[in-house]
């Protein structure tokens, strides 16, 4: 005999087989073989007359499992596709009961069965294009016949869900065949749905409909042109028109054939791998390797912020934007005034643009409150300090804070570049104590560093991470080192950006290298909107502490023309009043051709690749070190600070991925090559042990 399988249950004269995976009913080997063999058991069974199909918890499924991702596991017997087919071959109607979550290959399944019933509320997605990918278990070829061609092709272009009730909504929709009342009554009335269709024959399949866009060949020109517009480097959009136009002239097979080699054809393009290396990273991010899920975590209800300048001001909104009370204190009543302002005059700009209704805005305004005395911090859960990047000014800042705060309480500092052990040594709770470096605009900005220091609490980390998530952010894990993980990798950059200039380049032909590769914006475009006197002051601080590193002093004698950017209406490009437009400087231009000069170089022609290369791979190296350093403790990580706070191409997927994708042996092989330059610093190319030991084993950065 056989164990009774967990999966299935008889109610009355009908079979119910629950998908029951968590979190989300992911569709991975087990669950599809418990489908099968829940199909088996029921057709083998002379009570049963029907079949319901549903997902136990929080969904009905969300798709694939992300744990198969990119392993053979994904296709084993029965894979999606056969699971799919053997739902169909069913003698019994499968009637699939649909709520909360449905996407990817849930949506897929259910697609397969020969009815749906579906609870109000539930998430109907295609979002496979999300990942580089059309959708592989025959969506592109069902749902076009249950919903139409063109809002079909909406769903699988856009990848977004869509409401079950809006989808029930649609005139001649073929999706749904029944609107339960609600999520509660779901179940019940699924089973009275498949009593009621027992006995129809021929089962209806979905395969079967007709398929066709009135407009024809006109339709798909118009849909190409529009998917074109917003697919930019990826190539998925523009497959997936083809394969909802394959739905609308092949027949059902030789449309799924289709399909299937457009969705294998798209797995090995360089977009999906940094698509999916993506998604599987931004969840990894949360987790770190000795920090348990379980882990406890303190109470934040109320959040106090020291400083209200530029960063302070942004840090407070993502707490009133989550609904959490913001005090904030300032060193005088007018620094706080304006803080407040600036506050308010953002939000206003939001209500303005429509993005923010007015109700909205003054609930927000009304949790946030002000003083100029630490005694009023006493019931705050958390404090963020963002004062002047200033040790002293921090000792003094972090001497109160540990007088007022409730014990308990977190103290987190923004501080970019000072020791946050050093900051945490000036309080007699230094496992209280940790980093919180948000990215300017704090407010829009998606990329949180939560800096781990020596002693810091796994509680406090832990509260942190889940902190940041509830303000929308994409929280990584820094210790504490020099600008941290981000910053300490820009640096690299920059300094490569630097000699180039003395090598021969403009800054406009480094930026427009660097944009065409994708970064949002080049290093010089970037220094001019950060402002350069911020990189001025960290190279005083550092080169002098240093003396022996070698860098580009050209940066340094823009500062001293007071150019430092946006701020000033000019830095390496010229700015006109109120624009944002980087006009090339004859004037900086000059200045680097004279310093180029004044140094005994012949300017030579570098080509794109090199500017790349050089400006990348130094990354690359630095990130080695951070690595191997326990600094970040996955390269996962690392991509995540670049994709979210350095505008680093999505479809290259961060540093570490596309020097994978590159080929870590062939990454060396370069480095060597840029060594040679005698106007290059020889010691940024000399590989970090664990480049040098992966790129000799061919393997890449885990
Ligand atoms: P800022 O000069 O705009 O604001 C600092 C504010 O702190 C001012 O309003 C000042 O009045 C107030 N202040 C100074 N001393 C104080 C004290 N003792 N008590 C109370 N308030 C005091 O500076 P910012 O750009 O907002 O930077 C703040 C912190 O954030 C720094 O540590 C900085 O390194 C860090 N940071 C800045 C950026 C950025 O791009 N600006 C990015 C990340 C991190």
């Amino acid at each position: 005999m056989t164990a009774p399988n967990p999966h299935y249950q008889v109610h009355g004269n009908i079979a119910v087989i629950t998908l029951n995976n968590p979190p989300v009913n992911g569709l991975g080997l087990a669950t599809r073989r418990a489908v099968t063999a829940g199909l088996a058991q029921a057709n083998a069974d002379k009570t049963v007359v029907a079949i319901v199909l549903t997902g136990a918890g929080k969904a009905f499924s969300g798709g694939a499992d992300i744990k198969e991702f990119d392993t053979p596991q994904a296709m084993q017997e029965p894979n999606l596709l056969s699971m799919i087919l053997a739902i169909e071959h069913s003698a019994k109607p499968v009637v699939a009961a649909i709520h909360s979550v449905c996407m990817g290959g849930g949506l897929e399944t259910a697609l397969g069965c020969h009815y749906r019933v579906a609870a109000p509320g539930c998430n109907v997605a295609l979002p496979e294009v999300k990942l580089g990918l059309i959708p592989g278990a025959g969506g592109t070829q069902r749902l076009p016949r249950v919903l139409g061609v063109e809002a079909a092709l909406n769903m699988i272009v856009s990848g977004e869900p869509v409401k079950s009730e809006l989808l029930a909504s649609l005139p001649g929709q073929k999706l749904f065949d029944k609107l339960a009342a609600s999520a509660e009554s779901l179940m019940e009335e699924a089973l009275a749905f498949a009593q009621s269709i027992a006995d129809v024959r021929p089962l209806p399949l979905v395969r079967n409909l007709k398929c066709k866009h009135p407009q024809g060949d006109a339709y798909f020109q118009f849909a190409r042109n529009m998917v074109k517009g917003m697919a930019k480097n990826y190539p998925a959009p523009l497959k997936c028109v083809d394969a909802v136009e394959a739905a609308t002239k092949q027949k059902f097979e030789a449309g799924m054939a289709f399909e299937i080699s457009t969705f294998m054809g798209l797995m090995m393009t360089s977009e999906s791998r940094a698509l999916r290396h993506l998604f599987a990273a931004e969840r990894a991010a949360s987790k770190i390797p000795d920090v348990p899920a379980d882990t406890a975590q303190r109470a934040i209800k109320r959040i106090a912020v020291i400083g209200a300048g530029t960063m302070g001001g942004g840090i407070a909104m993502n707490f009133l934007n989550a609904g959490i009370p913001v005090k904030m204190l300032e060193a005088k009543p007018e620094a706080l005034e304006r803080g407040v302002a600036t506050i308010r005059k953002n939000y206003e700009a939001q209500v303005t643009k429509g993005k923010l209704k007015q109700d909205k805005f003054e609930q927000r305004m009304a949790l946030l409150s002000t003083t100029l005395s630490y005694d009023d911090l006493r019931d705050a859960d958390m404090v963020i300090e963002a004062v002047f990047e200033d040790m002293g000014v921090k000792k003094a800042v972090f001497q109160e804070l540990d007088r007022v705060m409730k014990p308990g309480a977190i103290l987190a500092s923004n501080t970019s570049t000072l020791d946050l052990d050093q900051i945490a040594s000036f309080t007699l709770r230094p496992h209280d104590v940790v980093g919180t470096h948000f990215f300017s605009p704090a407010n829009v900005m998606k990329l949180l560093e939560v800096v781990r220091g020596k002693a810091t609490a796994k509680d406090v980390l832990a509260t942190v991470m889940a902190l940041g998530k509830k303000i929308k952010k994409t929280s990584v894990v820094s210790g504490v080192c020099d600008g941290f993980i981000g910053n300490r990798m820009i640096e690299q950059y920059g300094r490569q950006a630097g000699f180039l200039l003395d090598e021969g380049c403009t800054p406009a032909q480094v930026d427009k290298a660097l944009e065409k590769f994708g970064m949002a914006m080049g290093p010089f475009r970037m220094g001019d909107l950060a402002g350069n006197d911020i990189g001025w002051a960290i190279r005083k601080r550092k080169y002098v502490e240093q003396p022996g590193v070698k860098y580009s002093k050209t940066a340094d004698l823009l500062c001293e023309l007071g150019r430092f950017g946006q701020k000033t209406g000019a830095g390496w490009y010229d700015y006109q009043a109120g624009k944002r437009d980087a006009l090339p400087s004859a004037l900086v231009e000059k200045m680097v051709a004279d310093n180029r000069a004044s140094l005994g170089i012949t300017p030579r022609k570098i080509g794109d690749e090199e500017i790349v290369q050089r400006l990348v791979f130094a990354m690359v190296n630095e990130a080695a070190h951070i690595l191997e350093e326990g600094i970040a403790s996955k390269s996962g990580d690392i991509d995540m600070v670049y994709l979210t706070g350095y505008g680093f191409p999505i479809y290259r997927g961060g540093p570490m991925h596309y020097a994978n994708e590159i080929g870590l042996f062939n990454v060396v092989q370069a480095m060597q090559r840029f060594a040679q330059n005698p106007l290059d610093d020889a010691a940024i190319w000399t590989p970090a042990p664990l480049l040098a030991r992966l790129a000799a084993d061919g393997q890449t950065f885990n």
